[in-house]
């Protein structure tokens, strides 16, 4: 899960990350108020800042400073409601104004290749740096940690030493990457990224924009970290498919998917990506997966019945391939479990549903489907040929 600039910075301020005072607000009328209380009325600047989870706000006007109170209020409301790379600003963070000498750049994630953390580093931060990582390689130190170990006072004066920094702020900097590691470690982060990292005018190092990822494997021991979720970003249908404990991910195609075991599922998406560019498009609609929706190991009928649910409340879905390989859960108790869904769904399903079905006890589970003879179900007898009836109904749903 990635969080918010003002998450991050709240997180990073309760962990001993230098940062400046800011808030967030949902609406302008808050704005005014927000900035006096931050010093935007004695003198000082401040920065609205849109809170939306993708970079180079600053480019895209999402990031403005003022000079008073009603200038935040102004800019606040230019901000709020803004579209940015497709996201649409519904908070601002109001935050003090820093007197910026030097941005550099600071990150530390997981380095899955190496089996380890990796730490970057440099003293051109601000700019985009992936392109200065192809740009100029040699500005950006990368520095391998081992997790065991940490940022600790040695592994901090290392990246300082290698990122370039003078010597006489080796030490504050090296101060701040220990607490943004207490970050990473206590909150089960995967990546904690400032940019800017700023020396301010006098002297100080602060971390004047955050993104942290956090893993959610861990959620288990962070109970608050549920209260970071971002509840209105998430699709309608994701929402109320984990309401129901469903592991659904909604796509953009047409071809509804319903697989049990992530890994058949995804290979389930890509013999239907793969059939419907061989099919082609036919008045302007090409045959793409719809979905991920893995029903594990438990094919029961209410599980059934409420994956098909989901998948018929998406509007874009034409056709639904259901792609079962018996287990431990054995291939007759899924045929019921289809036979059982759409007896509960009644006339609420009218999607055309082809079933591949293998592995224990396939020939009972093939006997049940064909003998309920549903109107809407056809059988298939291997992966790749469902997939493209699926995608073939799709393109002509009335077949
Ligand atoms: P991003 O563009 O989404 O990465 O947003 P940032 O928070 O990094 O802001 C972009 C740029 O705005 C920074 O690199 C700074 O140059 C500038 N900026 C942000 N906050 C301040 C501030 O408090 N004072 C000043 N002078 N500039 C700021
Ligand atoms: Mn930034």
């Amino acid at each position: 899960m990635d969080l918010f600039e003002y998450q991050a910075r709240d997180m990073f301020e309760a962990h001993g990350v230098p940062v400046l005072p800011g808030e967030v607000i949902t609406d302008a009328s808050e704005a005014e108020a927000v900035a006096s209380r931050i010093g935007a009325d004695s003198g000082g600047v401040v920065v609205v800042k849109a809170q939306v989870k993708t970079g180079g706000r600053g480019k895209a006007g999402g990031v403005k400073l003022a000079k008073s109170a009603p200038e935040a209020a102004t800019a606040a409301s230019e901000i709020l409601g803004m579209d940015i790379k497709g996201h649409t600003v519904h908070r601002v963070m109001i935050a003090a104004g820093a007197e910026i000498d030097q941005e550099y750049y600071f990150s530390l994630l997981l380095d899955r290749s190496q089996r380890t953390l990796l730490a970057m580093c440099s003293r051109e931060g601000g700019v985009e740096i992936e392109k200065l990582a192809v740009e100029r390689p040699e500005a950006l130190a990368r520095v391998h940690v081992d997790p065991l170990v940490g940022i600790d006072a040695e592994v901090a004066a290392r990246i300082t030493a290698e990122a370039g920094f003078e010597e006489e702020e080796r030490d504050a900097i090296a101060e701040v990457l220990q607490h943004l590691w207490r970050v990473y470690e206590q909150e089960d982060a995967t990546l904690v990224e400032v940019n800017p990292l700023v020396r301010t005018a006098d002297g100080s190092i602060i971390a004047l924009d955050g993104k942290v990822s956090l893993d959610e494997n861990a959620d288990f021991r962070h109970e608050d970290h549920a209260d970071l979720a971002d509840q209105g970003a998430s699709d309608p249908l994701e929402a109320r498919a984990k309401e129901k404990d469903l592991n659904y991910v909604k796509l953009d195609g047409n071809v509804g998917i319903i697989g049990n075991g992530a890994g058949l599922v995804m290979s389930t998406l890509d013999v239907v990506a793969y059939a419907g560019h061989d099919l082609g498009e036919q008045d302007g609609v090409t045959a793409t997966p719809a979905n991920f929706l893995d029903i594990g190991g438990g094919a029961s009928a209410q599980v059934m019945t409420d994956g098909l649910d989901i998948i018929h409340s998406d509007e874009q879905v034409r056709s639904v391939f259901v792609n079962v390989f018996g287990g431990i859960t054995a291939c007759d108790e899924v045929a019921n479990g289809i036979v059982g869904a759409l007896e509960q769904l009644g006339d609420s399903a009218y999607k055309p549903l082809v079933v591949r079905l293998d592995g224990n006890n396939v020939e009972e589970g093939r006997r049940i489907l064909s003998e309920a003879d549903h109107r809407l179900v056809t059988l298939a007898d291997t992966m790749d040929g469902a997939a493209r009836q699926a995608a073939e109904l799709a393109l002509n749903p009335s077949r």
